[in-house]
């Protein structure tokens, strides 16, 4: 079946109202979950294909990830699927108002590479639950894993109702020609503009969520030991492959060497060769040259190594860095963590904020008033105090860009309300009504209707 066949079946299955039932959400959202564990092994050998990435890794960063949001939409459907009573005014006496959520239609989702799972399958579960038909689109970067989705997929669901469609540009580009009713799109800042301007001709809505520098700033009051070994893991976790891994580090200048001391001892205690097995290979060659391009020897703190054969790089910490080197002319996605220095916290801020508005942002400090000063001061997507990446796994919290880092948001509830029109409903009694609004008008008429509205 074509692209366009596709979508028009499963226009006319939506429009049958079968996704509108609860029952229906749910009854495929177990069989989802079931599919999932059943192929566990699967899945584990396609992303181990892909970029070596390890089991631990792979559960708790994607598997589980997916598995805890079809939880969460069976455990909450019913209370987020209700219509919300508000007041009335009293311009429209006698009667009731209520905010009624329901399904958008047909969405497509487009996942990245670097959690292929998590990015592909978290979005479109929010679709489903919200009673959504969709088609997903992963990336062909990580072929393995795609392959594995759609044939999960694909085999056990009607393609009507959800559809994985494999491809690559050729393939993104023939789809996004046709008309949904939402996109959601996970990926570079430089393709999200393509989504968006295809997305436009069709005035169909869409989140996007995008990449960035991500700083993050150690002042002289933090706890040196946390922040490294938090940093250290937040940053070579996934060899960096991580949207919202921190890009570089800001520390103030007065504690900068000793917290690089701090830095190279977390970074050998958690063992990164690549014979431990629990650091993930480079996507591809483009990317390990981009890569080690990007790494001006001269300025190695420490490590600098990498084997091509194994699209492996030693987490690497570069010093004496300058906005102006080439490390901070674009977001790193790799095992590359360059420090600059601040002399003091506004001019820390002032860095950040002079750039595009990052994705995420995390602050190591000890006092309330640098909290409080890196909230209000600066924008970005979202964030940790004393942590990194750890926002992202509170499904309370709405994760998203802002600027050039993305719009829109998703995880829990705020999923549910990406891919739901909020339609709002005013029911009037027939009965009780003045009849100010309606002419012939007077003064007198004026005069009450001043003090109604
Ligand atoms: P990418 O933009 O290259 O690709 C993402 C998707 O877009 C893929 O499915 C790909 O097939 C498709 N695509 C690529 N070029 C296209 C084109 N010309 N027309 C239509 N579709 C096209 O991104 P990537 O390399 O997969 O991922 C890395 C980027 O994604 C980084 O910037 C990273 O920060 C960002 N990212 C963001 C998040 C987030 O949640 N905000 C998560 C992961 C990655």
């Amino acid at each position: 079946m074509s692209f366009p066949e596709i979508l028009s079946h499963q226009r006319e299955f939506f429009n049958s109202q079968k996704t509108k039932n609860l029952n229906f959400r749910k009854l495929y959202l177990k069989k989802l979950k079931e599919i999932l564990i059943k192929n566990e092994d699967l899945l584990y050998e396609a992303i181990y294909k892909d970029f070596g990435k390890s089991k631990f890794d792979t559960f708790t960063t994607e598997i589980s990830f997916v598995l805890k949001d079809i939880d969460y939409y069976l455990s909450n459907l019913k209370s987020l699927s209700k219509p919300k009573s508000v007041r009335t005014n009293l311009a429209n006496q006698f009667g009731s108002s209520k905010i009624y959520r329901e399904p958008l239609g047909c969405t497509l989702v487009i996942g990245a590479w670097n959690y292929p799972y998590q990015l592909s399958l978290s979005p479109m579960v929010a679709a489903l639950a919200a009673g959504n038909t969709c088609i997903l689109k992963p990336s062909e970067v990580a072929e393995h894993s795609m392959k594995a989705m759609a044939k999960i997929i694909n085999e056990n669901f009607p393609a009507e109702y959800l559809y994985v469609a494999e491809g690559g540009i050729e393939e993104t580009t023939e789809i996004l020609k046709l008309k949904f009713d939402k996109i959601f799109f996970t990926g570079s800042s430089r393709v999200g503009k393509i989504i968006y301007e295809a997305a436009a001709k069709h005035l169909t809505p869409v989140v996007l969520e995008l990449g960035g520098k991500s700083p993050a700033i150690v002042t002289s009051s933090a706890d040196f030991e946390v922040a490294a070994k938090r940093i250290v893991w937040g940053k070579f976790l996934n060899s960096g492959q991580t949207c919202v891994a921190p890009d570089y580090i800001l520390v103030d200048e007065k504690v900068k060497d000793s917290f690089l001391d701090s830095l190279k001892s977390y970074i050998q205690k958690f063992n990164y060769e690549p014979e431990a097995k629990h650091y993930t290979q480079i996507i591809n060659t483009k990317n390990f040259e981009r890569l080690t391009g990007l790494i001006d020897r001269e300025k190695i703190f420490y490590g600098g190594g990498s084997d091509a054969g194994k699209r492996y790089i030693e987490p690497t910490i570069l010093q004496n860095v300058t906005w102006n080197d080439a490390v901070m002319q674009e977001e790193i996605f790799g095992p590359i963590l360059p420090v600059l220095t601040f002399k003091n916290f506004n001019e820390a801020l002032l860095q950040i904020a002079e750039h595009e508005k990052p994705l995420s942002a995390y602050l190591f400090t000890d006092k309330s008033e640098e909290k409080e000063n890196f909230i209000s001061k600066i924008s970005f997507g979202g964030g940790c105090i004393n942590d990194v990446v750890m926002h992202l796994s509170n499904d309370y919290l709405p994760f998203g860009g802002v600027g050039n880092s993305g719009m829109g948001h998703y995880h829990g509830k705020f999923g549910f309300a990406a891919f739901s029109h909020e339609k709002a409903i005013l029911d009037r009694a027939t009965w009780g009504e003045p009849d100010l609004k309606y002419p012939p008008y007077s003064k007198k008429k004026l005069s009450w209707i001043k003090k109604v509205l």
